[in-house]
C-alpha cells in the first residue's frame, strides 16, 4: 500500500507522520532541512529527490527527531520537483511524498582574466595532477560519515567582508567556466582561519587551482573547505574544535589576489556557504537538548 500525498505546506501529516520541510520553495545552489518526527513502528530510511538519494540522521539537539539536508544542484532547472520521504512502518516499506518548488537563484556573471596557460593546462603534467586532486577531492566529498561531529551553531571562518559571493557565473578570459562555488572573503593580509564548526581534518593539500586547501569532515555528508591559504596550522587527520586556527590565508593557487575561499560541500555537492550556515543553525539548533526523554 502506498500512501500518496501531493501539496504544498511546511509541515505534512500522513497517517500521524510529521515532517517538516525548512522551506516549500528553494534556489539552485541552496539547502532544505528536513526533519522527521520519530514515531512508533515507523522506521525512516531516506529522503530521495530525482536519482539522489539521503539517509536521515538523529536530530543533534532533539531526540524526538530525525533530520537530513537536500542539496539543490547549481545545475537544477526551475520546477516543482517532488521529495520521497522512504520509511517502513510495522516493517512494511512505504513512501510519503513532498513537494519542492526549485526557483532561478538568478546569479550574476563575472568575468575573470587570468595568463591562459592556468585556464587551460596544457602541460600533461598538469593535466594528470589536477584530474588527480578533483578524483581525491570528490572522494572525500562522496563519503558520508556516519557520526556528527558538531554540536553547536557553525560560525564564519573569517569576520572581513566577502568579496564573492557563491554562484557568480565564471567567465575565463571570455568563455563561461563555471560558477563561483564558495564565498570569498577579504583577507589582503595573511590572516588566521578558524573552523566553522568541529571535526575532523580530511584533506591538506597544495593544489593546482586550489592552492594551499583544508577540508574538514563534520560528519553526516557536511565538508567545509579552505583554500588558498599561506600556511597550515593542521594536519591530515586531526579532530579540530570550532573556532581553532586552520592557517593562514593567501593567495596561491589559481587566484588573482590574496583572499579565502570558503566552501561548503553538502551530500558531494557545492552548496551556497551562508545559507547552509544559516539554515544549519537555525533548524539544528533552535532549542537545546532536554534532560527528559520524550516518551
Ligand atoms: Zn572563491
Amino acid at each position: 500500500m502506498r500512501f500518496l500525498v501531493l501539496f504544498f505546506s511546511l509541515v505534512f501529516t500522513v497517517f500521524g507522520l510529521e515532517i517538516n520541510l525548512s522551506s516549500t520553495d528553494i534556489q539552485n545552489g541552496k539547502s532544505v532541512f528536513v526533519e522527521l518526527k520519530k514515531e512508533k513502528n515507523v522506521e525512516f530510511l531516506n529522503v530521495v529527490m530525482g536519482k539522489e538519494s539521503y539517509k536521515v540522521f538523529e536530530h543533534p539537539t532533539d531526540a524526538s527527531k530525525l533530520y537530513t539536508f537536500i542539496p539543490i544542484s547549481y545545475y537544477e532547472k526551475p520546477e516543482i520537483k517532488e521529495l520521497k520521504v522512504e520509511y517502513k512502518i510495522f516493517g512494511k516499506k512505504n513512501s510519503s511524498f513532498m513537494m519542492l518548488e526549485i526557483k532561478d537563484g538568478n546569479y550574476k556573471k563575472e568575468t575573470i582574466t587570468v595568463s591562459s596557460d592556468k585556464v587551460n593546462p596544457k602541460d600533461e603534467a598538469i593535466i594528470k595532477r589536477t584530474q588527480k586532486e578533483y578524483k581525491e577531492a570528490i572522494d572525500i566529498y562522496n563519503t558520508v560519515t556516519p557520526k556528527s561531529y558538531i554540536n553547536s551553531k557553525f560560525i564564519l571562518p573569517l569576520d572581513t567582508k566577502i568579496t564573492s559571493e557563491f554562484g557568480k557565473a565564471r567567465v575565463y578570459n571570455g568563455a563561461l567556466k563555471s560558477y563561483h562555488g564558495g564565498t570569498d572573503f577579504r583577507a589582503k593580509t595573511p590572516l588566521p582561519i578558524k573552523c566553522v564548526n568541529d571535526g575532523k581534518v580530511v584533506l591538506v593539500s597544495d593544489r593546482f587551482y586550489a592552492g594551499n586547501s583544508v577540508v574538514v569532515d563534520h560528519g553526516h555528508g557536511v565538508y567545509s573547505c579552505y583554500f588558498h591559504l599561506s600556511k597550515f596550522k593542521v594536519k591530515n587527520g586531526e579532530m579540530v574544535k570550532k573556532g581553532q586556527i586552520l592557517g593562514l590565508s593567501g593567495s596561491t593557487g589559481r587566484i588573482t589576489g590574496p583572499h579565502l575561499h570558503f566552501g561548503i560541500r553538502l551530500g558531494g555537492m557545492q552548496v551556497d556557504p551562508m545559507q547552509f550556515i544559516e539554515v544549519a543553525n537555525k533548524n539544528l539548533f533552535k532549542k537545546r537538548l532536554s534532560s527528559k526523554a520524550v516518551k
